[in-house]
């Protein structure tokens, strides 16, 4: 179990990027979710020892990420948002590369081991290519890779599919699936259907709070049975049940905006009650929080 307790950081000019978030993560899949400037990058770099947060803990089982950060190294595989690549080296070079700077000094250990993670990451056709040619999904499948050199216990990747395609997201969101789970995997991202599909537990942070955490299927069962959607034609119709109805989401759909509204009765005429997705559960809790935070 990761356990994460109170965790703050205030940067240098005074952004409170994280203002007390705990969180109990365990084993698995783990989504945070949240837009940009949330903190996750900054939650993210906490843990994985790269940034001191002002005050709050962080223990992965018995140990003590934050106070012992060679040891956290070691058992952490980290992607971070901003994956740099050395662009004239081949996928191989530099994954061998890596794995000497992780200590595998070992040649037939670091061979085995390097051409295994390439296969795994589907990038064994691709080992002598330079990595600047690579795609955003190659590149991010090696990130994976790099991250997957030390066996790691705790693998975080921030932001992993932002820019991708949809057939290299599919293809990547597949890659992390199947990394098992005996060991924690943080997934953060603003992609609410990455959540969906990967993850049995969640959490949604905004503003450095944390809005909710919990399995998203709970999360969607609470909503069940008070959204509701309806076609308008006009904005100005959309206005008018925006001052009155407590619209989540528009979607424009074939030129018009399907308009989802949470409300515990029909909101009227022309609502259809649908079935609540994670989208909603997003949506709900930001806009929540909103209005906590600029009462109208
Ligand atoms: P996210 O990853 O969810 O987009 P970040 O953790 O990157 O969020 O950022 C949270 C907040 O902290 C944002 O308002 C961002 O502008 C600010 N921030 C991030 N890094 C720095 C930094 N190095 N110096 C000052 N402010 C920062
Ligand atoms: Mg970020």
């Amino acid at each position: 179990m990761l356990s994460i307790q109170n965790l703050t950081k205030t940067y240098p000019g005074g952004v409170r990027a994280l203002r007390g978030i705990s969180l109990e993560i365990p084993p698995g899949m783990f989504g945070l979710l949240g837009p940009n400037g949330a903190g996750k990058s900054t939650l993210m770099k906490i843990l994985a020892t790269l940034l001191d947060p002002d005050t709050g803990s962080a223990h992965l089982d018995s140990l003590d990420l934050i106070a012992n950060k060679n040891t956290t190294r070691q058992l952490l595989g980290y992607l971070p948002q901003e994956f740099g690549v050395y662009p004239k080296m081949s996928a191989i070079d530099l994954l061998s590369h890596l794995a000497v700077m992780k200590g595998i000094t070992n040649r037939s250990e670091r061979k085995e081991l390097v051409e295994g993670l390439l296969q795994q990451t589907n990038l064994w056709d691709l080992r002598k290519k330079n990595l600047g040619g690579f795609s955003g999904g190659m590149k991010q499948r090696f990130g994976i890779a790099q991250a997957l050199l030390a066996n790691p216990k705790l693998i975080i990747v921030d932001e992993p599919t932002a820019g991708l395609d949809p057939a290299e997201r599919n293809r990547f969101l597949n890659l992390l699936s199947s990394l098992g789970s005996d060991r924690t995997v943080i997934l953060s991202t603003h992609i609410v259907d990455d959540v969906r599909q990967l993850c049995p537990r969640m959490a949604i942070i905004a503003s450095g709070e944390l809005l909710l955490e919990g399995a998203p299927n709970d999360a969607l069962a609470a909503l069940h049975g008070r959204i509701w959607s309806k076609v308008v034609a006009t904005g100005d119709e959309l206005q008018a049940l925006e001052s009155q109805f407590q619209v989540i989401s528009t979607h424009l759909v074939g030129g018009q905006h399907e308009v989802r509204v949470y409300a515990n009765t029909s909101p009227g005429e022309g609502f259809l009650p649908v079935d609540s997705d994670l989208e909603d559960v997003y949506f709900l809790n930001l806009s929540q929080q909103a209005k906590a935070v600029l009462p109208n």
